[in-house]
């Protein structure tokens, strides 16, 4: 039903809902509040309290009068002032509003409304009522005497119209008919509502807009936060459907010991665990989906060769992607150096080969079954033919796309290659459900032995030359420091807005400069910089000097906030702090602490604003990755957390990932369960079902 046909709506009021994209009814009816102003409890006039809101009942006592007080204007205009008393059966009241002449008109003497609105005392110390809302008590009350819906209003709606709108909406659809058309018309199964406990679809939209009390409001926002992740579960399901749960190639010939053994150190429980984990997906017949979440530092690298290694000793080609050359590059020395022992030769395939050496390895990869290959993006280029691919491994998957997740292990369709995935950045749990509802999860919970907590300060830019005296006597020791600036060059930009707070661009630090003034301030100290627009030789030189210890410091952008590894460097210096998101410095910071020496990170912000504030503070106070993961997304929200709009997410109507996990949780075991066909439904549930499924924004 078009808005249109609701009484009220003009072309003129269609259009600025059109605007916001409610062209009708059904619209309308899922335009939820964005908040609620509870007015249900009512006071008499001896109740009211001064200076806060109140919500009152009563009779108007006298025809209400308009005042144009001499000298008083407002934009040019004589103010006026409209003027009545109300009556209760404790006393009176006088309301007073300005610049609503037309209300004279409006108020019938005797007749009895709600109004809600501040107190004061005015100067005779009697109470007023400014500007109140008002309602007559003879119609449906919207406005007050109960809990009151606070919309994001089109433009040109006033809170009182859009609100009056809107049940305008729900009553029309009451009217129609209760078919599947209606809005109404339950699209959740009755036996996932029964078990959820959730309320039925009608009461649940009446209540979100109109709630009958505080729990008529829970009920009916959990049974919306339901449904949108119930059917949003379901098309991520359906979407990775191929991959969930399909047979794999059996690898009989497992065993960690041998491996294990040949490692340079004694695994973490942590990381055995995993490993258990990974041995029996691959015995099992199934094709292995597996994430490992681990911090920093935790060792995945380990875990992730041991599981190439099965892979390859049981006849397979095991695969890496890494997100930048530079890490690609690591990966390889890795790689080569531990699996030489074993015989098993290592490739690399990234953008930056020669044609000829490209030519090469691909042949490579095409013809030789027992090889290991690490690379960039390029693995997944078309041309890239793999001889028996067996195991995908993604690495810092949060610098992927879910596409590119999958493109890599399509390169092996015909055996359904074992994926893993890992990831370095901690997903709060909520969000990883989410993003990886396909995927089992192993959490390598543990740091190897011997690692100290990396010492974290905040401090403002007067403290800069102190900071760079920290850099040399750490230098002084054969030590190593990073410093990460947010941009490359001085270019302009405009100041931005960072946490409620403008921040000038002058402020920002760029690699080029501070590289010149760094050098120039430390003789004897040799400065290098890196940054996303060299060329990879050239990053690959840099790094690998740095490796090696013949740089003192390094000035980078944050190319250098993946998997890096240089155990040597035990001080980051992280300038405009304010600029990164909190588990990006967490990343950061990662980069130190991997040696023997105790680590530092200094965090440089000249922002006053309590939220950078509060942020600083959680990074100098804890090194727990989840911790701080979390926290960025109560912050941010999900939308912006690692562009999960570039993960093909939808925004939510409703769902707020950070507070709804327990309804996630629920909603996600319902999905699979509809999905698996382990709940029987009606024919006309199941077509319910699957109209909303393809429905949803994510497929
Ligand atoms: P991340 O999980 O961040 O990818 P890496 O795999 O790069 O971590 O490991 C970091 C460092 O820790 C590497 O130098 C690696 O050799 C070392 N390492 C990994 N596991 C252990 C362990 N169990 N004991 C000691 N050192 C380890
Ligand atoms: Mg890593």
């Amino acid at each position: 039903m078009d808005i249109t046909k609701l009484t009220g709506i003009g072309e003129k009021r269609a259009q600025a809902l059109r605007a916001v994209g409610l062209n009708t009814v059904f619209d309308l009816i899922n335009y939820f509040p964005r908040d609620y102003d509870d007015r249900s409890q009512i006071k008499t006039v001896e109740e009211l309290i001064p200076g806060v809101v109140n919500t009152i009942r009563g009779v108007l006592a006298s025809a209400p009068d308009n005042i144009n007080p001499p000298r008083k204007r407002t934009n040019g205009r004589p103010l006026t002032i409209t003027k009545a008393v109300l009556n209760d059966t404790t006393g009176k009241l006088e309301m007073v509003w300005f610049n609503q002449p037309y209300l004279k008109k409006y108020f019938r003497t005797g007749q009895e409304y709600i109004f809600t609105g501040r107190v004061k005392l005015d100067f005779k110390n009697h109470l007023q009522m400014e500007s109140p809302d008002y309602e007559p008590c003879s119609e449906t009350l919207l406005s007050g005497g109960r809990i009151v819906p606070v919309y994001t209003t089109p433009k040109g709606f006033s809170q009182k119209t859009f609100r009056a709108l809107i049940y305008q909406a729900l009553d029309a659809c009451s009217g129609l008919d209760v078919g599947v058309s209606s809005p109404f018309y339950d699209n959740l199964p009755y036996c996932i509502r029964q078990a959820n406990q959730l309320c039925d679809r009608k009461a649940a939209l009446y209540n979100i807009h109109y709630p009958e009390s505080n729990q008529a409001f829970m009920a009916a926002r959990q049974r919306l936060v339901f449904e949108e992740l119930f059917f949003m579960q379901m098309a991520l399901f359906t979407l990775k459907g191929a991959n969930a749960e399909t047979p794999g190639i059996m690898l009989c010939d497992i065993n960690i010991n041998t491996f294990v053994n040949g490692l340079p150190f004694m695994p973490t429980a942590a990381q055995l665990r995993v490993l258990h984990d990974i041995a029996s997906d691959f015995k099992s017949g199934m094709r292995m989906n597996r994430l490992i979440q681990g911090d920093v530092g935790s060792g995945k690298t380990a875990v992730a060769m041991a599981a190439a290694y099965m892979a390859i000793t049981n006849g397979y080609q095991a695969a890496i992607m890494a997100p930048t050359d530079v890490l690609a590059q690591q990966h390889y020395k890795d790689f080569c150096h531990n699996f030489r022992q074993y015989g098993i030769e290592t490739v690399l395939l990234t953008g930056a080969l020669t044609a000829s050496a490209r030519r090469e390895t691909l042949a490579k990869i095409a013809s030789d079954p027992k090889i290991m290959i690490v690379g960039t993006h390029a693995l997944i280029q078309p041309g890239v033919e793999y001889a028996r691919l067996g195991l995908v491994i993604t690495d810092e998957q949060h610098r992927f796309g879910v596409n590119q997740r999958f493109m890599l292990s399509k390169k092996g369709l015909e055996n359904a290659p074992h994926t893993l995935v890992m990831t370095a950045t901690p997903i709060p749990r909520t969000l990883a459900l989410i993003l990886y509802g396909d995927l089992d999860i192993s959490v390598i919970d543990e740091l190897p032995p011997g690692r100290q907590a990396i010492k974290t300060y905040c401090v403002d830019s007067h403290y800069r030359g102190r900071v760079h005296d920290f850099i040399r006597k750490e230098a002084d020791a054969g030590r190593q420091a990073y410093i990460i600036c947010p941009a490359i060059e001085d270019t302009a930009t405009e100041n931005e807005t960072i946490h409620n707070e403008t921040i000038s661009n002058e402020t920002i630090r760029n690699v080029q400069d501070y590289t010149r003034e760094l050098s120039a301030a430390m003789h004897g100290l040799t400065i290098a910089s890196l940054h996303g627009k060299m060329k990879p030789a050239e990053k690959q030189q840099i790094m690998d000097d740095f490796k090696a210890g013949k740089t003192h410091a390094l000035v980078s952008t944050t190319v250098i906030e993946v998997g890096v590894h240089v155990a040597n460097a035990n001080l980051i210096i992280i300038e405009n702090a304010e600029r990164f998101g909190l588990s990006q410095l967490h990343q950061l910071r990662g980069r130190v602490g991997r040696g023997t020496a105790q680590a530092y990170c200094v965090l440089i912000t000249d922002a006053k604003s309590k939220i950078t504030k509060a942020r600083m503070k959680a990074m100098t106070d804890t090194t727990d990755g989840f911790k701080l993961a979390e926290l960025d997304l109560a912050q941010r929200g999900a939308g912006d957390f690692f562009g999960t709009r570039q993960h093909g997410l939808p925004d939510f109507t409703i769902a707020n990932l950070y507070t709804d996990i327990e309804i996630l949780k629920k909603a996600q075991a319902a999905a699979h369960a509809a999905y698996k066909g382990e709940i029987v439904l009606s024919d006309e549930e199941s077509k319910m079902l699957a109209m909303n499924v393809g429905l949803s924004p994510v497929l």
